[in-house]
């Protein structure tokens, strides 16, 4: 299997995309440290899915808006699987307000658990990789809007944008101990954090018809991403950021 021996991270690891690339990344043999904030039970079903597959798994209830919960995750992969090779840093929320509406609060929670949760769970995944040697691989998922503005949602392309300063700046930094860092930025995908609007046939249909391939990413389509990335194959990708966003970016009314 492309990852035995491996061993990942994957934040915000029990629903939508961080439960699809906890499943993938154990499909393909690495052992996961699964960091969940709610829903105990969902992570405890995860975890038996991955004993099913005949790999293993711990979930480990962090806040990686605080250091002392990410550095928790890190002593959790050394501690029970023996290194770190793999952080995925995956949890984020938004508040969908604009520069107008939103308040200090919701604007620090949404820098807080989206930007300093990747900023210092990079710091200390690569820490600990460069004690252990090796190199590895740090993979944020971000957004199109690390890159797309989304009116109505300012703070959270602020966060993601910031993500993806921190994916180049610090994959040049540690490029030298052979650690890659590589962004993912999703589109519209069907996962919780979209219920408002998957639960809205009209607003459905309207996201659906901006959508170049017709339809949101299932959150498979988004982890087969993160598992080429964490793979062999990823060996040469290193500061930038692999879009998989059926061509919303660049959707065009062909004017
Ligand atoms: P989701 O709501 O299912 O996942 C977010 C996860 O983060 C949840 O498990 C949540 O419990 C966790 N989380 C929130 N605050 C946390 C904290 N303080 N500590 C630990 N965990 C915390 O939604 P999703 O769509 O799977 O989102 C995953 C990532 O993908 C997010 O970073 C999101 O911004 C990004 N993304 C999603 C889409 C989309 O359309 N769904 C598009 C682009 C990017």
């Amino acid at each position: 299997m492309a990852l035995e021996n491996k061993v990942a991270i994957v934040t915000g690891g029990n629903s939508g995309i961080g439960e699809a690339i906890v499943l993938e990344l154990a499909r393909q043999g690495a052992r996961i440290v699964i960091d969940y904030l709610f829903d105990p039970a969902m992570t405890e079903t995860i975890e038996k899915q991955i004993t099913k597959l005949g790999g293993q798994s711990i979930g480990v209830e962090a806040d990686v808006s605080k250091l002392a919960d990410l550095q928790k995750l890190a002593d959790a992969a050394v501690s029970r699987f023996g290194r770190l090779d793999i952080m995925v840093n995956n949890a984020g929320i938004e508040t969908r307000t604009s520069i107008l509406d939103t308040t200090e609060a919701q604007y620090d929670k949404v820098m807080d658990v989206n930007l300093k949760s990747a900023f210092f769970g990079t710091q200390i995944a690569a820490s600990q990789m460069i004690k252990q040697g090796g190199g590895g691989r740090i993979i944020n998922i971000t957004s199109v809007h690390e890159d797309w503005p989304m009116p109505g949602n300012t703070a959270y392309c602020l966060a993601k944008g910031g993500m993806r300063m921190l994916t180049r700046t610090a994959g040049l930094e540690l490029a030298p101990h052979k650690i890659l860092v590589v962004g993912v930025g999703p589109g519209a995908v069907a996962t919780p954090i979209n219920l408002s609007t998957m639960n809205d046939p009209a607003k459905l249909a309207h996201l659906d018809a901006a959508i170049p391939l017709g339809r949101m990413a299932r959150p498979e389509e988004i982890a087969s991403v993160v598992g080429f990335l964490a793979g062999d194959g990823a060996s040469y990708l290193t500061a930038t950021t692999i879009f998989a966003d059926g061509g919303i970016m660049h959707s065009s009314i062909g004017l």
